[in-house]
C-alpha cells in the first residue's frame, strides 16, 4: 500500500514540477476537485485526444463527429433520469466530517454494492458492515446515515429573477445526451445507415461528493463519447464487436496490456441489456477507466416521449421502422491521462547509482518530440545551426529549443517530460562532417545522424 501511495505521490508531484497539471485556483488555495493541464498536460490531453478521434471516426466509415453545447433544453435531463435518479450515496464521518460515497467504501471491503441501490437498500448494507468499516481519512468508525445526493450541477442560465434555483439550467453531466438530440439531424444530414456511430469529445460537470485521487475523478472533466445505433436484433452482436475494438484501441495507444482488465456489472440498471467497464491499475488498485455499455433504446424511447417527437428509423429497404438500440463507449480524458501518466512513470537505477526519471510515454502522445540543443550556448555557430534545425523541424513536430546548463541536465530534463528524441549540434557537426547526434529517450543511446538526414530517420522513428 504505501508503495502505491508513493507512486501516487511521485506522478502527482511530477505532474505539478513539469507543467502537467496544477491544481486549479491555487493562489487562492485551491478549488476542490477541479485541475488545470500545464504547457505539457495540454499537449498531453491534446494528443490523447487525437488518437482517439482517428480510432473512433476518423478510420471508421461508418461514425461520424458531433459537438453540441454544454447547455441543453431543461427536459433533457428529467428525461434522461438525471433529475430524479442521478445521484451517489453520501455518508459523513461524525468524527471528522469527511462526505464519504458508501459504495465506494462498501467496494473497499468487498461488498458489492452501487450507485443505482436505493437509499434503503444501500443503508442496509451499511448498517450490516459498519463494523468492518473505517474512515479513510481518521480511521475512526462512526458514520451518520447515508443520503443520496444529486450529481447535477445546477446554474440560473436564462433565469433572470432574485429567486436564482428557480427552474435552473443543468451544466451537462454526461456529453451522450447532445448525441441522443441530435440523432434526427445527424440521420437527416450525414447520410448514415444503420448500424452507425456518433462522437464527441466535450466537458461535463458532476458534483462529485469525493474529491480524491487527483484527476482521476474531477468536479469538471472531459470525456469521450462514442454512442451506436443498432437494430434492436442486432445490440449483442455489435456490442461484442465495440468491446474488441475498444480493448485493442488502448493496446494500439501504448497502454501495457497486464494493467487493464474487464469488470462485468453485476447490478445492472432496468433498461440495460449489459456493461462492461475497462479497468485500469491505477497507483490505487484497478479502478474504472471507460464505461462499455448496452443500453437498449432507452435513451431514444426517453427522449421521444418527453419531446414528442418521433425518434425512430425507417429502413428504406425493408420498410421496417424501430427506435435504434444504443451502445455506447464512454471515456474521460483525465482518467486516460492518468493511466499514460502512470504506464509511463518509470525509474531508472543508472551506473552511477543516481536515479534517472524517465517517463515513458508511447511517442504519438509524448507531449514534445524532439528536443535541440546546441552543446554550448556561448559558441555562435553552434547555437545558429541548433535554431536553424529546430526551425526546421517545427514545422513537423512540437519541439522545444534548450540551451541551459549542461547537455546531461537537459537530457534529464526531457526524460521528466518523456521526449523520445534528443538532438545535439557540436563542433563534428560544424567542422566535420555536418551530422548530430540523436539520443533516444529509452535506450539513452547516441548516433549520429546526417542533417539533411533527420527528417526521414525522424519520421520513421515517430511512426
Ligand atoms: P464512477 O463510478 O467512477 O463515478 P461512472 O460509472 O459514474 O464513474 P460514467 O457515468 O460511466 O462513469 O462516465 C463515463 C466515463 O467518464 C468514466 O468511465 C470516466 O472515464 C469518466 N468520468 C466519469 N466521471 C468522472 C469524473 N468525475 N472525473 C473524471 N472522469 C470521469
Amino acid at each position: 500500500m504505501k508503495k502505491e501511495q508513493d507512486k501516487m505521490e511521485k506522478i502527482i508531484s511530477l505532474a505539478k514540477r513539469r507543467g502537467f497539471v496544477f491544481p486549479s485556483s491555487e493562489i487562492y488555495g485551491g478549488y476542490s476537485a477541479i485541475y488545470d493541464y500545464g504547457s505539457y498536460g495540454v499537449e498531453l490531453a491534446n494528443n490523447i485526444k487525437v488518437a482517439w478521434w482517428k480510432a473512433t471516426v476518423q478510420l471508421r466509415e461508418d461514425i461520424v463527429g458531433l459537438d453540441s453545447a454544454i447547455f441543453m433544453h431543461p427536459k433533457t435531463w428529467e428525461a434522461s433520469g438525471h433529475v430524479g435518479g442521478f445521484s451517489d450515496p453520501l455518508a459523513e464521518c461524525k468524527n471528522c466530517n469527511s462526505r464519504l460515497r458508501v459504495d465506494h467504501l462498501l467496494e473497499d471491503i468487498g461488498v458489492l454494492a452501487d450507485e443505482k441501490m436505493s437509499e434503503e437498500e444501500i443503508n442496509k448494507l451499511f448498517d450490516e458492515n459498519k463494523n468492518k468499516i473505517k474512515c479513510p481519512k481518521c480511521g475512526k468508525q462512526e458514520f451518520s446515515e447515508a443520503k443520496k445526493f444529486n450529481l447535477l450541477v445546477k446554474s440560473n442560465l436564462g433565469n433572470f429573477t432574485s429567486d436564482w434555483e428557480k427552474d435552473p439550467a443543468y451544466l451537462r453531466g454526461e456529453t451522450c445526451q447532445g448525441i441522443y438530440l441530435n440523432y434526427k439531424n445527424v440521420v437527416d444530414t450525414a447520410r448514415v445507415k444503420i448500424p452507425f456511430g456518433i462522437a464527441q469529445i466535450g466537458k461535463a460537470f458532476r458534483n462529485e461528493i469525493t474529491a480524491r485521487q487527483f484527476i482521476f475523478r474531477t468536479r469538471e472533466f472531459e470525456q469521450m463519447e462514442m454512442q451506436y445505433f443498432t437494430h434492436p436484433d442486432k445490440e449483442m452482436e455489435e456490442y461484442e464487436k465495440l468491446r474488441q475494438a475498444r480493448w485493442q484501441y488502448y493496446l494500439d495507444l501504448g497502454i501495457k496490456e497486464e494493467n487493464l482488465k474487464w469488470h462485468k456489472h453485476e447490478n445492472l440498471v432496468f433498461y440495460a441489456k449489459e456493461a462492461y467497464d475497462i479497468e485500469y491499475n491505477y497507483p490505487f488498485g484497478f479502478k474504472e477507466l471507460e464505461g462499455v455499455h448496452a443500453r437498449g433504446n432507452y435513451d431514444l424511447s426517453q427522449h421521444a416521449k418527453f419531446s414528442g417527437q418521433k425518434l425512430e428509423y425507417s429502413d428504406t429497404a425493408t420498410n421496417e421502422k424501430y427506435v435504434p438500440h444504443i451502445i455506447e463507449s464512454s471515456v474521460g480524458v483525465g482518467r486516460t491521462m492518468l493511466a499514460v501518466l502512470t504506464d509511463a512513470y518509470t525509474e531508472e537505477k543508472l551506473e552511477d547509482d543516481d536515479i534517472r526519471i524517465v517517463m515513458k510515454f508511447p511517442k504519438k502522445l509524448a507531449p514534445v518530440k524532439v528536443a535541440v540543443f546546441p552543446l554550448m550556448k556561448n559558441k555562435e555557430n553552434l547555437v545558429v545551426k541548433a535554431k536553424e534545425i529546430y526551425n526546421d523541424l517545427k514545422q513537423e513536430y512540437m519541439c522545444e529549443f534548450d540551451d541551459n546548463g549542461n547537455v546531461g541536465k537537459r537530457y534529464r530534463r526531457q526524460d521528466e517530460i518523456g521526449t523520445p528524441y534528443c538532438i545535439t549540434v557540436d563542433f563534428d557537426t560544424i567542422e566535420k562532417d555536418n551530422t548530430v547526434t540523436v539520443r533516444d529517450r529509452d535506450t539513452m543511446e547516441q548516433e549520429r545522424v546526417k542533417i539533411e538526414e533527420l527528417k526521414n530517420y525522424l519520421e520513421d522513428k515517430l511512426k
